[in-house]
């Protein structure tokens, strides 16, 4: 046994890893998530299907090309993820998830004609009291993954609008209105940007982002995020329309 492996076992004795979903302790091979929250959580497959209900839900708002989440925001284990992800300090969660979700992406070739990824932008208040920009962290996972540029300083949030949370959704409309100026249009002109963030709730930031990204010439926008916080963007699946499984696991499962 090399020096390096019986350190990292002294340091798992020590300080075991824990899922960051159930807090049982992770297994050699696991990281962050243990294979069984793993294969419960609850994809959207939104990838998988033509003109999902998400992608209805952003072109009621802004005209994208197409957007997709990984999986739904509606448990407790998986706002934990999330919280871990955005508040609790751990945004290399948000990575690996990325990069697990970009492997089964880049499967439908769902990056094959995206330019660069752009992380939704947070004002400068904002990221300065986290210290980070979670959405940073996401694109870094797909950039790890797919070897697509991040461009991170094309946009920025010039509002520090106030929460959405508790605001209904004409309320959130007009509160994220101008938040977003692009810095850099010569960036971006011609190109189809993948706009990536956390959780969309009623794609009222993203699409306002969006907007301001596609008044430069001849651009097209994407939208990707970790999770969807609501199941009535659920699309509907046919099990004889697909014959894969995703992330291993039979998709009908
Ligand atoms: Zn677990």
């Amino acid at each position: 046994m090399r020096i390096k492996d019986i350190l990292r076992d002294i340091l798992e004795f020590l300080m075991p890893r824990k899922c960051v979903m159930c807090g049982e302790r992770l297994r050699g091979g696991e990281s962050f998530i243990c294979g069984h929250c793993f294969v419960h959580l609850p994809f959207t497959y939104y990838h998988l299907v033509e003109q999902s209900q998400l992608e209805k839900q952003f072109w009621a708002l802004f005209p994208i090309e197409r957007a997709t989440s990984m999986f739904y925001h509606d448990g407790k284990n998986t706002r934990n993820i999330i919280y871990q992800i955005k508040y609790n300090g751990n945004p290399e969660v948000g990575r690996h998830m990325a990069y697990l979700y970009a492997e089964e992406l880049e499967k439908c070739h769902y990056f094959d004609d995206i330019d660069m990824l752009i992380p939704l932008p947070l004002h400068w208040k904002r990221q300065l009291k986290r210290h980070y920009n979670q959405s940073h962290y996401i694109c870094q996972g797909i950039h790890e993954k797919t070897g697509i540029p991040v461009e991170k300083g094309v946009v920025k949030r010039i509002k520090n609008n106030i929460s959405q949370t508790h605001l209904n959704a004409t309320q959130r409309l007009s509160n994220v209105e101008g938040i977003f100026q692009v810095t850099h249009p010569e960036k971006i002109k011609g190109k189809h940007v993948l706009l990536v963030d956390d959780v969309v709730t009623t794609g009222a930031t993203l699409s306002s982002c969006a907007k301001e990204l596609a008044k430069v010439p001849d651009v097209k926008v994407s939208i990707l995020t970790l999770s969807v916080a609501s199941r009535t963007a659920a699309p509907v699946l046919e099990e004889d329309n697909i014959d894969v499984s995703i992330y291993g696991i039979p998709l009908m499962e």
